[in-house]
Parts: C-alpha cells; sequence; structure tokens
C-alpha cells in the first residue's frame, strides 16, 4: 500500500510538472465514411510526451488527472490544440474534415464549459462544425437532466456530439432519444470478437439499425481486419476507424496523408472493395 501511495503521489508531482512544462502533445487517427471511401474526420488523442519515460498513454494518466483535478487544464489545452491544428489545416487549403475532441466527465461538469468552448472556437476561427465533442455514456447519464441542457448548449453552437465507447456503459433508451447528439461510436470491445461467432455481430447491427432508427449515425471503433470491415459495410455502418486504415499518428505523418490522400483522384482511396 504505502508503495504504491508513494508511487501515485510521485506521478501526481510529475503530472503537475507536466502541465507547467507543457508536456503533452496530440496525435491524430483517421476515420472513414464508409459509403464514399473518403477521409471525413479525425480524432484526438493524448499523450504526455515525458522527458524520462519517453511517450506515454492516456489510460496511465487521465484516471489520476480527473482524480486531481489536472483534467481541467489539460483537457482545455487538448481542445484548444486540437482546434487550432484543423484551422492550421484548412488555412492549409486541406480537404475539410471534423476534429473529434475527447471530454472527460470531470470537463463536462466544469462550470461555463459551454462558454469555454465557444471561446476556443473563437480564438482560432475555426466553424464550430469543424469540432467533434466525445462524451461517454457515463458521463452523460451522470446527471441526465444537466446533460441535456448543456448538450443543447453545444448543439445550438453548431457543433457535433458523438457518445463514446458506445455499448460498454449504461444508457437510457428513453434519454438516448432526448440527447441531441449525432453520432454513437461501437466500442471496439464489440468489434474485436465480430467475426468469431460470438453474440458481438449481432449486438453491432442491433446498435446499427437502433442508431439509424434514432436518426444517428454510428462509427466502429478498433477496426483491424478487413473481414471486420467487410461485416460493417454490409451491415451499413456509416464510418469506421482502426489500425486496418491507420493507427493514431503525429502532425505531420496525418498532415501528409490528408494531403497526398486529397491529390489521389481529388478522392479518398482506402475503400476496402
Ligand atoms: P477512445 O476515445 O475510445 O480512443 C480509442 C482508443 O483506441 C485509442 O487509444 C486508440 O489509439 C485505440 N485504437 C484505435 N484503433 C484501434 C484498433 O484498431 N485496435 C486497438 N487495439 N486500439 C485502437 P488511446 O490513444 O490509448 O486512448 C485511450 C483513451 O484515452 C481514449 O479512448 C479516451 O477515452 C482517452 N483519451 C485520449 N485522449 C483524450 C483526451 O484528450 N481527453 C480525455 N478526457 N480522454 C482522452
Ligand atoms: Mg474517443
Ligand atoms: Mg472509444
Amino acid at each position: 500500500m504505502n508503495q504504491l501511495a508513494l508511487e501515485r503521489m510521485s506521478i501526481e508531482r510529475k503530472l503537475c510538472h507536466a502541465v507547467e512544462r507543457q508536456e503533452f502533445c496530440l496525435h491524430y487517427q483517421p476515420q472513414m465514411d464508409l459509403h464514399s471511401g473518403r477521409i471525413i474526420g479525425v480524432e484526438a488523442l493524448l499523450r504526455w510526451n515525458n522527458p524520462e519515460a519517453g511517450m506515454i498513454p492516456p489510460g496511465y494518466f487521465i484516471p489520476i488527472a480527473e482524480e486531481t483535478g489536472l483534467i481541467i487544464p489539460i483537457g482545455e489545452w487538448a481542445l484548444r490544440e486540437a482546434c487550432r491544428q484543423n484551422s492550421e489545416w484548412r488555412t492549409l487549403g486541406l480537404p475539410e474534415i471534423t476534429m473529434a475532441v475527447n471530454l472527460s466527465a470531470v470537463q463536462f461538469r466544469q462550470h461555463n464549459f459551454g462558454g469555454m468552448v465557444k471561446a476556443v472556437l473563437r480564438e482560432h476561427g475555426l466553424d464550430p462544425s469543424g469540432l467533434e465533442l466525445e462524451i461517454t455514456e457515463g458521463a452523460v447519464m451522470h446527471n441526465a437532466e444537466a446533460s441535456i441542457a448543456l448538450l443543447l448548449e453545444l448543439k445550438a453552437m453548431g457543433l457535433q456530439l458523438a457518445v463514446d465507447d458506445f455499448g460498454t456503459g449504461y444508457s437510457s433508451l428513453s434519454y438516448l432519444k432526448r440527447f441531441p447528439i449525432d453520432k454513437l461510436k461501437i466500442d471496439q470491445s464489440f468489434v474485436c470478437d465480430l467475426i468469431n461467432g460470438s453474440d458481438d455481430a449481432a449486438i453491432v447491427s442491433t446498435i446499427i439499425n437502433m442508431a439509424h432508427t434514432l436518426k444517428l449515425k454510428v462509427i466502429a471503433e478498433g477496426v483491424e481486419t478487413i473481414e471486420q470491415l467487410s461485416f460493417l459495410e454490409h451491415q451499413k455502418c456509416d464510418e469506421m476507424q482502426g489500425y486496418y486504415l491507420s493507427k493514431p499518428m503525429p502532425p505531420e505523418k496525418i498532415k501528409h496523408l490528408l494531403a497526398s490522400a486529397h491529390e489521389v483522384n481529388n478522392k479518398w482511396s482506402y475503400k476496402s472493395k
């Protein structure tokens, strides 16, 4: 216990320094529209570039950042940097894509969160339709009525809203109908076992049908194989994201991918068929 507590305190201290020294960066993973085969968005994924340990994935430090409240400045930095980056790509003439940014439940409960998002968009001159916020079921269901008010405020600004890791948390279907969301992201745990004769194939097609009935788009995350992709296309899933298309990449690499895909007949060329 003592050892664990000491280790945790050390991570907390280093995380505080990381905020002061701005040791964070964003990697970007492309998202493809399965109807057109075009890349229509990227998801910004946070990394901690620690001078001693190297690149640290978010699963290691986000829970601690949430418990200590450090997620507020870290999350605001991520949102600002993602909007700045998308604005820069648009200025460079790259095709317009949507930038998806993950939100923590803690940020979602932050005072005047909507005002902060509006200020960031204005600061970088990014059209709100170029930003998508990803929220988990747990974050929105925590205080559903307050969430609806905030989601309506965000939606009124013109940005896109997606429910991340859909299927792993607790959602009430009657609330789902009332949330002004645009998209469900099917959690990768369901996509992983799609082809192995498990119940996951039935779950995935049920989520796709339900999303379409509710007039929502649906994106599958964690797509790693052509078989998974074919299944999703067959089920009329709208979008996909996963290692089959690309791993998350640093900004220079993804910029190159966006630019070169643009040159190929002005049409993205990643379609599986
Ligand atoms: P997420 O939002 O569900 O992001 C998807 C995660 O799955 C990413 O892990 C991504 O690298 C990984 N992934 C993508 N495609 C595949 C695939 O085909 N196979 C497998 N096995 N994995 C794939 P990552 O980057 O480690 O992020 C983990 C989680 O950390 C994210 O899950 C999200 O919940 C959180 N996170 C990342 N960036 C931020 C941020 O800026 N703010 C907040 N609050 N959370 C963040
Ligand atoms: Mg996400
Ligand atoms: Mg997810």
